[in-house]
């Protein structure tokens, strides 16, 4: 029988055809001499039927368990009114099996597939992340997250935005989080960080003249356990040229809008245009600077977003020794504060602004330093002297130098507004393949020892109380 494999979804085309299907045993029920079981495959659930008159194949029907990996050939019909399932696209149809094959066998999944893992425990589901994302709820997060960053590509190639890759094996950039570090084999003792997020280099592509940049970036933060945090994430980043605040907001409000009235039409935004607070009535208004505008606060199909702006330039860091930037260095002060009180820099504003939605804040930028004498003036006012200026910043206040465009930007945590969309309570639901809070990818089992010959190539000497902990492991031989 040479006929086409279909997938499942298609099946309520074609009643009265025979086809072929493969997938996996979702379900098996037993009713009386009559074998059904759930089929599973990308396109959904389809019910196909063992009839008893077949001896041979009843009795390998009888062998399939939960999770086989199978091929079946047969006809497509409609079920009796009595037993259409609405609940399920594949409702109206069954298949009446006709030949079976085993493909690949399963031993007994670890949790059920056929229900709903969020109440399962995290580390077995993280350590088995490819059954867990046989699930329904799973898959479809994983499918929502592909569409999202779809409708934002296509969004920015119709504006005319280019996405550029830039550099994961770089140098630090100041975010404010601790950065992984890469040893460099070639080039002993020295190291390559690896980026908290790509500033540096879409404000050298604004230099470079590319105008209107955007790109879906993974960004790398070495934090500790701290709330839903990822060390790896995913930021939709943006920079223009020639810009300024007004445009942003506008560009990412009509992002934002498009991305639910497309993708979500049956939620509601609490409020058009998005509203805009200063800072300080943000924090006077809702006691914090990421407000939760909601109507109803408890009702997750609500969005509530809103624009934060004219937040201070600095702050006083947590132990009161040193003046840290709010957003970050590159960040462009009010030009009357500037002038107002040039000796009072904690006074200033900062030309910078966030979006929060329900509570969270999910976009964060601000127009961008273009001017070699500012930057150097943030830069001493962070307590830079002109030695680490030149280590850590020479290349941007060379490429000051050469005729730099006003520019500004943007860039939103992709994970966390997916999650808030998908109705998920953190943002490990909506990523493929996360790390538990201790920053340790259960399925991989990394972070892991290196051999001793990749610890010598790359110059590396572990700690005696290293050494001791790793035990015999760290003898590991390629
Ligand atoms: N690079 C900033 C961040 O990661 C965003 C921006 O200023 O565009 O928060």
């Amino acid at each position: 029988m040479s006929v086409k494999r279909i997938i499942v979804s298609q099946t309520p085309e074609k009643i009265g055809e025979n086809v072929l299907i493969f997938g996996w045993i979702h379900k098996r029920r037993d009713h009386g001499k009559l074998i059904f079981c759930d089929l599973r495959d990308r396109g959904g659930i389809l019910q196909i039927v063992f009839e008893p008159k077949d001896a041979q194949l009843h009795e390998l029907a009888n062998s399939l368990r939960s999770e086989f990996v199978v091929a079946v050939w047969g006809e497509i019909k409609k079920r009796p009114k009595n037993l259409i399932n609405p609940k399920i696209i594949t409702g109206t149809v069954e298949m009446s099996v006709t030949r079976l094959e085993i493909v690949s066998q399963s031993k007994t999944p670890p949790f059920e597939l056929d229900k709903d893992t969020l109440g399962v425990n995290e580390e077995i589901r993280l350590r088995h992340r490819y059954l867990d994302l046989r699930t329904q709820r799973m898959k479809n997060n994983v499918v929502m997250r592909h569409k999202i960053i779809r409708l934002v590509r296509d969004y920015f190639d119709h504006l005319d935005f280019i996405e550029v890759e830039t550099p994961y094996l770089t140098k630090g950039t100041p975010e404010g989080a601790r950065e992984f570090i890469v040893p460099a084999r070639l080039w002993p003792g020295k190291f390559y960080v690896l980026p908290q997020s790509p500033q540096q280099f879409k404000q050298l592509l604004m230099v470079a003249g590319m105008e209107k940049y955007y790109q879906i970036a993974r960004c790398f933060r070495d934090e500790d356990q701290r709330g839903d945090r990822q060390p790896e994430f995913t930021q939709i980043d943006v920079e223009l040229s020639f810009t300024d605040q007004e445009e942003v907001l506008n560009l990412i409000e009509n992002l934002m809008v498009k991305m639910a009235k497309t993708l979500y039409p049956e939620k509601k935004i609490t409020r058009l245009p998005f509203p805009r607070l200063k800072y300080e009535e943000a924090v006077a208004k809702y006691k914090t600077d990421k407000p939760d505008i909601r109507k109803d606060r408890n009702n997750p199909d609500e969005l509530g977003f809103c624009w934060v702006i004219d937040m201070p330039m600095f702050k006083k860091s947590e132990t009161e020794k040193k003046i840290v930037a709010t957003h970050h260095p590159f960040t462009m002060p009010n030009a009357e504060d500037m002038a107002k009180y040039p000796d009072d820099p904690l006074k200033w504003r900062a030309n910078a602004y966030d979006l929060s939605l329900n509570g969270f804040e999910i976009w964060g930028g601000s127009i961008r330093i273009h001017l070699a004498d500012i930057q150097q003036k943030v830069f001493n006012i962070l307590g830079l002297n002109q030695n680490e200026i030149d280590r850590r910043f020479g290349h941007m206040m060379e490429a000051f130098s050469y005729g730099v465009p006003p520019h500004g930007g943007i860039a939103a945590g992709l994970d966390r507004i997916i999650a808030i969309l998908q109705r998920e309570p953190n943002i490990r639901e909506v990523m493929a393949f996360p790390k538990t809070g201790d920053n340790r990818d259960l399925m991989m089992d990394a972070p892991n020892i290196v051999s001793e010959k990749t610890l010598k190539e790359t110059h590396i000497k572990l700690s005696e109380e290293v050494n001791v902990k790793a035990g015999t492991e760290t003898s590991l031989v390629d």
